[in-house]
């Protein structure tokens, strides 16, 4: 067992604070990696602070994680000492179900094992994400990334990146299609980015006019305010496909009015309930389908990644010290950040924010 440093939770009521815990000794098929960022994903609050009801403490949160490889044991094939690695929301699977078999392990019949607030499989030990120096993964959960990219801005294309990506390339996206994205947060403007990238024409779909000048420096082509129901009326029924990256519970209705015919909206970002309610008439109008999707496979996730190299696809981020985290999560809720908070490790290690 080797401890290491990092930043968690004793509970829901607790701020983040300085917090030491062991990492398990590496296997033959793990990779030890010495994590360099770390992405702030929305999803760590809300489990740090227990808004879902399913959290497990102490608590390290973080899966949008980019390290160097450190270790690796002696069946380990794709990866080596000094390659930069990443890892993103699970870190285990069942293997065998239909859905591991495919590649699809984030919808393993059994659950797969989150990167934290989870326990490690057949164990009694708790996982812990990416605020802290060191983790050890499986090879099958462990993804190569392009040294040559901007290593910071890369982290958030472990979980926003691929959220986006994988229903984007499910959908099969593409030249000759308007596409709607809904929302600029950190899913939306890596939806921006890769819509644009696959040849779509691009039009971000927001509650918020100041938004426009940013959403075309991303990479759209317009900008619809869902506020302006005139401008609404004029788009109604001319979406091929919509992505749907709001966070919070909200009215479907108008959004599903801008599908043409067979066209789907898929949800990316809201996980409770959608109020108020779906109106049987906005998908059987159009013959509309409304689906959702959660992050991506691990060979997707791979794809994504040398997409990404390929084109010079990162995430738009701010880079934070680990002792500011509690303040950044203030600002989380605000939605003050352009897109995507990221922590640098070595205010960790250095215990010093410079
Ligand atoms: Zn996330
Ligand atoms: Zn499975």
């Amino acid at each position: 067992m080797a401890v290491v440093k990092a930043f968690g939770t004793p509970s829901a009521a607790s701020p983040l604070a300085a917090f030491q815990f062991e990492r398990r000794e590496p296997g033959p098929r793990d990779v030890h990696i010495d994590i360099l960022y770390c992405g702030v994903c929305h999803s760590d609050l809300h489990q740090a602070r227990n808004d879902w009801g399913n959290s497990v403490y102490p608590m390290v949160p973080g899966h949008e994680i980019v390290g160097r490889v450190i270790a690796v044991g002696a069946e380990v094939g794709k990866l080596a000492v000094g390659d930069i690695a990443g890892v993103g929301c699970m870190v285990d699977s069942c293997r065998h179900c239909a859905a591991c078999q495919r590649g699809l392990e984030q919808y393993c019949e059994q659950g797969a094992t989150l990167t934290y607030n989870d326990h490690e499989r057949g164990s009694a030990r708790l996982t812990q994400g990416g605020y802290s120096e060191r983790i050890v993964v499986e090879e099958r959960f462990v993804v190569r990334v392009d040294a040559g990219l901007d290593l910071k801005a890369v982290a958030p294309l472990l979980c926003a990146g691929i959220t986006t990506y994988s229903p984007l390339r499910h959908w099969q996206v593409g030249s000759g299609h308007k596409v709607g994205i809904i929302g600029l947060g950190g899913l939306g403007h890596m939806g921006i980015k890769f819509a644009k990238a696959f040849g779509a024409h691009v039009v971000l779909v927001t509650t918020s006019a100041r938004k426009a000048e940013d959403a075309k420096r991303l990479g759209a082509d317009e900008v619809l305010l869902s506020t302006d129901a005139e401008a609404m009326r004029r788009h109604a029924g001319s979406f091929d496909f919509l992505l749907n990256t709001v966070p919070v519970g909200h009215d479907l209705n108008p959004y599903a009015a801008l599908l043409k015919l067979d066209a789907t909206m898929v949800l990316v970002g809201a996980i409770t309930a959608l109020e108020p309610p779906l109106q049987g008439y906005s998908v059987i109008a159009n013959r509309r389908r409304i689906a959702g999707s959660a992050i991506g496979g691990m060979p997707e996730t791979q794809e994504m990644l040398d997409f990404c190299a390929k084109h010079g696809i990162v995430s738009d981020v701010e880079v934070v010290a680990i002792q500011d985290i509690n303040e950044v999560y203030e600002r989380l809720l605000r939605a003050d950040v352009r897109y995507r908070f990221v922590i640098d490790m070595q205010s960790l290690k250095t215990g010093s924010r410079a």
